[in-house]
């Protein structure tokens, strides 16, 4: 059996990294008859649960137009493959997101290019993307990383200079802000994510594509369907890649709830950016930065440790019984299967030293003061014990070794 947390058991309780049920058990029955309309139509892809989704999550972004598709993965392959992008072509990405990112760029047959992270955001740097553009560069993907937008306008500037389109991977900041205007609405596509951790999770798989440009949003709506023109007629080589109707609908009665749910996640950043900073934690640990270009909506409260001591944090939280992880523990430059690309560890010291010193917290909407307190007690407990073996095991200064 799990432990079920209650208000009046919460300090003995494990606090999970996210806690779906939370939020389920206050839109069940929404949920529940959204499901039975679904089951009652016996229609389930595609149809006029998908197409009002999709008109509600344009007007959300205040986007022209919105495309369901299977995944937010599918939302970045169908993007490029609109963008023409194939082989022989480069698109610049991260090395510090998840692996779909780049996975989309090597799946249409084009090279993933990677340039290294600003510390500060964890978002691509855009001094580093003007470095790496060459004639064959067909776009860039910037990730808006834990729910922030990375730096748009140094990125259309370089956009527009260059003619190059951007599609954001937009998959952990929905409702994010930048400027004033959403992500997604910031490149000529956005991409987001549905999967049921996200900001807005379905109960499944599904994505969403928004774009302002017509054209774009015709071919996408054809490239999800096989390139079916209509009439079993295909003029190009399409993919399946459809939404639910299923998924549609339980995401409509979530998307009204999106602003309330990001706005406590939100609140929790502010409780621990506070506690941790009563509890004098500032000098070990380096918490999120928000810029003052747009809005940060916490899909991660992502914090970070310098030096060889995330690996003995992580250990000591769940110790402790704090759900935790790490996003993301091996950059993409250095993964197997991008091995043929030639990277090397060290060509992207940033992403590298980021992989090996960040954690991220509980911050999902639900969590309680309780919760967060308790977190930031096992913190505090695993910090302390962390530098008292680290001063036990050194407790003089090495001297520093002069080359002969
Ligand atoms: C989740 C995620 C994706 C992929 O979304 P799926 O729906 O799981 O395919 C892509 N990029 C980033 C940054 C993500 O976090």
């Amino acid at each position: 059996m799990t432990e079920v947390l209650t208000p009046s058991n919460p300090l003995s309780s494990p606090v999970p990294l996210i806690d779906l049920t939370a939020q389920y058990r206050m839109i069940q029955h929404q949920i529940t008859s959204a499901v039975q309309r679904v089951l009652s139509s016996q229609c389930f892809i595609l149809g006029d649960e998908v197409n009002e989704l999709e008109c509600d999550a344009a007007q959300y972004c205040d986007a022209q137009d919105a495309i369901g598709c299977a995944s937010g993965s599918d939302a970045l392959l169908l993007s490029l493959m609109a963008l023409d992008v194939g082989p022989g072509d480069e698109v610049i990405t991260s090395p510090f997101t998840f692996f779909a990112t780049a996975g989309a760029i090597a799946r249409t047959g084009a090279t993933p290019v990677f340039v290294d992270i600003d510390p500060e955001t964890y978002c691509i740097s855009p001094g580093a993307i003007s470095d790496a553009i060459t004639s064959r560069t067909k776009a860039m993907i910037p990730v808006h990383l834990f729910g922030q937008c990375a730096d748009m306008d140094a990125l259309q500037r370089l956009s527009v200079k260059h003619d190059i389109p951007i599609v954001e991977d937009a998959c952990q900041a929905i409702g994010a802000e930048y400027g004033g205007r959403k992500a997604g609405v910031l490149g000529a596509t956005g991409c987001f994510s549905f999967f049921p951790t996200k900001n807005l999770g379905g109960a499944g798989d599904g994505g969403m594509i928004t774009t302002d440009d017509p054209e774009l949003s015709k071919r996408i709506r054809r490239l999800r369907v096989h390139g079916d023109v209509g009439g079993y007629t295909h003029q190009e080589l399409g993919i399946n890649s459809r939404l639910d109707a299923l998924q549609a609908a339980i995401l409509r009665v979530k998307l009204p709830l999106l602003d309330q749910w990001s706005d406590a996640r939100r609140t929790n950043a502010e409780r621990y950016r506070q506690l941790l900073s009563d509890r004098g934690l500032l000098d070990d640990l380096e918490l999120p930065v928000e810029k003052s270009y747009g809005k940060h909506v916490y899909n991660q409260f992502t914090v970070r440790i310098r030096g060889d001591r995330r690996d003995a944090l992580v250990k000591g939280l769940r110790e402790r019984q704090i759900g935790c992880n790490i996003y993301y523990p091996v950059p993409l430059h250095l993964q197997k299967c991008f091995e043929h690309l030639g990277y090397e560890a060290g060509d992207m010291p940033e992403s590298e030293s980021a992989s090996h010193e960040v954690v991220s917290l509980p911050v999902f909407p639900e969590l309680t003061e309780a919760q967060a307190v308790r977190v930031v007690d096992a913190l505090a407990q695993t910090l302390a014990s962390i530098n008292r073996a680290s001063t036990v095991a050194f407790p003089f200064t090495i001297p520093q070794i002069k080359a002969a």
